[in-house]
């Protein structure tokens, strides 16, 4: 089969100005561009959808690994998920810090009889696997958290993208991967920062099935308000109703329209074993970006809705 590959590096309300748009667009491009030659390699999807991670967690612009929103207490806590869609198997860890990539320990779960674990487990496994000491904090957020103290915390989520000037308005940020290989298999994975200023031990969708969902049928990657993306069940919601037969444009379609109903505000990314890509959103902007065989295109300036790209 032909591979594809779609990624995101969050969603909210508008980029400032161009040349934040400019510059994630050069990012999401040349991550997809390194993660797809791994693919048409014949890499399997789960080992190309932990490459996208990393790059997306190494870029400090996402809220993801470096670059990660802090909470309420000025600790940044990170959440990971990997859903194996020929297995339908979900691992991950959540509110886990000090990793460079959040997503290697969900990967290291799949595996393992016992397969998502929470802050004080996720930090025995690192200490087991002997993995170093990463202090994911960068100034840019570091001096946004400052700048929201000074309010009392009055804003639902941190910012989408870290940017140099501090007004930026949007939100969100988390990063997901969703790949199908060579051989026709789907795996999606999420990891994220959180929602930025939130109560210590606000669990993220991210490391849930309801923002990152596999079978053999689909996968599904979500970011935005984790408690909207949960209410919807969102991932897991879009991938039943392919797997029920609907065609993943559909199966956006009806659940985006759900969620219109219901004034929910985020954005998902997929892909159906079919090799269509689809995504959706009901905020301003869904940075996401794929690779459909013959190029690269991306959704940063799209309008509000849903799109599929046939295979
Ligand atoms: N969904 C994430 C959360 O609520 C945030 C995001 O997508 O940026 O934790």
């Amino acid at each position: 089969m032909q591979p594809k590959l779609i990624i995101h590096g969050g969603a909210g309300s508008s980029l400032k100005g161009k040349g934040g748009l400019d510059a994630v667009r050069r990012s999401l491009h040349a991550i997809v561009e390194q993660t797809y030659a791994k693919l048409q390699a014949g890499a399997d999807a789960q080992d190309a959808v932990i490459l996208g991670c990393h790059l997306l967690e190494d870029e400090p612009r996402f809220n993801a690994g470096t670059g990660s929103v802090l909470q309420s207490d000025g600790q940044v806590r990170m959440s990971a998920s990997i859903m194996n869609g020929p297995q339908q198997r979900l691992s991950g860890v959540i509110n886990i810090a000090q990793v460079q990539h959040p997503i290697d320990l969900a990967q290291w779960l799949q595996t393992s009889p016992d397969r998502i674990l929470s802050d004080y487990g996720g930090a025995q496994l690192v200490r087991e696997l002997q993995l170093p000491i990463h202090n994911p904090l960068t100034d840019l957020r570091l001096q946004e958290w400052l700048e929201e103290r000074k309010g009392n915390f009055s804003k639902d989520m941190a910012g989408v993208v870290a940017e140099d000037s501090m007004d930026a308005e949007a939100g969100r940020g988390t990063i997901g991967v969703v790949a199908l290989d060579q051989q026709g298999q789907i795996v999606a994975g999420t990891s994220t920062g959180g929602k930025g200023f939130e109560r210590i031990g606000r669990v993220s969708d991210s490391a849930m099935p309801a923002g990152n969902y596999a079978t053999r049928d689909a996968g599904i990657s979500c970011t935005g308000i984790g408690e909207d993306i949960i209410d919807e069940c969102l991932a897991a919601r879009i991938v039943v109703r392919v797997t029920d037969g609907l065609a993943l444009e559909a199966a956006f379609q009806k659940s985006f329209a759900e969620a219109q109903a219901h004034q929910r505000d985020f954005g998902a990314i997929g892909i159906d074993k079919t090799g269509a890509i689809a995504w959706g959103k009901n905020c301003d902007v869904l940075l996401a970006a794929y690779h459909d065989g013959d190029r690269i295109h991306d959704t940063l300036e799209a309008p509000l809705g849903c799109q599929v790209r046939s295979s």
